[in-house]
């Protein structure tokens, strides 16, 4: 059976600036791929050409069987790609309930509004995604069940992360997407992060996860699937011992 994302020589470009430069590479279904990589190698940039935020200058995505190259970002979502971003893009203002019910419908046609005021939706249907949403708060490992009517710019850094994660999970993706889960975690709940991860694998064993990291816990506690991006380019891959080792690896972390 064919991968569930291929990336085929992905080139972005900015002006004179190379941020991804021919980069290929492909996850399956239920696989975990971290991402590793110094500051500025494209990391953000190789997310954002899967979710169809850029269209590559050059390459292909293919994702579940069909080209998606430059869709639309709402498209991309729809056919089952979840995403984080590296900074937060929750809805302040709104509660936390209220931003996971947003992410159920980015892949519907209602939209945000549509999300927010269901003009078609039966009373039922409005009771089914609350308790949908209620049903990822309380899956997550922070308090955001206990805080569900709390606006969401007034969680602690960890439980932000944690309700993005939520969010993108709401719109019940295939392809998991997270861009630094971890920055702005201490130790404790970086480790709660690992367990959250490793709870969403074994109750979704179908859901596949990309991961950018630079906390190298994380990476080795999902050390099957490593690649390491250093200017753009991918400069090593396979397990996470393997890249670790790698010369260029090492190189690429010192020089910076
Ligand atoms: P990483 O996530 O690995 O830290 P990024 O993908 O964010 O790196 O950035 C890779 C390079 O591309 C950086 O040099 C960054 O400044 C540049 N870049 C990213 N997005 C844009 C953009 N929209 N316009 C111009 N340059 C960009
Ligand atoms: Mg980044």
């Amino acid at each position: 059976m064919s991968q569930l994302l291929e990336v085929n020589e992905a080139t972005m470009r900015f002006g004179g600036l190379v941020a991804l430069n021919a980069v290929s590479f492909s996850i399956g279904r239920g696989e975990v791929l971290a991402v590793i990589g110094p500051n500025g190698a494209g990391k953000s940039t190789l997310f954002n050409v899967v979710t169809g935020v850029y269209r590559p200058t050059s390459g292909h995505v293919r994702f579940d069987g069909i080209e998606i190259t430059g869709h639309p970002s709402h498209q991309v979502v729809a056919r089952g790609v979840g995403r984080t971003f590296q900074t937060s893009r929750l809805f302040s203002d709104l509660s936390v309930l209220d931003n996971v019910i947003i992410g159920m419908h980015t892949r519907t046609k209602t939209g945000v509004l549509g999300a927010l005021f269901l003009p078609g939706a039966s009373r039922r249907e409005m009771a089914a995604c609350v308790e949908k949403a209620e049903l990822l708060l309380k899956a997550s490992s922070g308090e955001l069940f206990e805080q569900r009517h709390r606006p969401a710019g007034t969680l602690a850094q960890a439980d932000r992360r944690r309700l993005e994660i939520a969010r993108a999970l709401a719109s019940e993706p295939k392809l998991l997407l997270l861009d630094e889960p971890s920055v702005g975690m201490d130790e404790v709940e970086t480790d709660a992060l690992i367990a959250d991860i490793r709870r969403l694998r074994t109750e979704r064993p179908e859901l596949s996860v990309i991961l950018i990291e630079h906390d190298m816990r994380v990476v080795e506690a999902f050390p099957d699937h490593v690649m390491c991006v250093d200017y753009g380019s991918k400069i090593a891959e396979g397990d996470f011992a393997t890249v670790k080792s790698d010369p260029r690896v090492q190189e690429a972390y010192l020089g910076k």
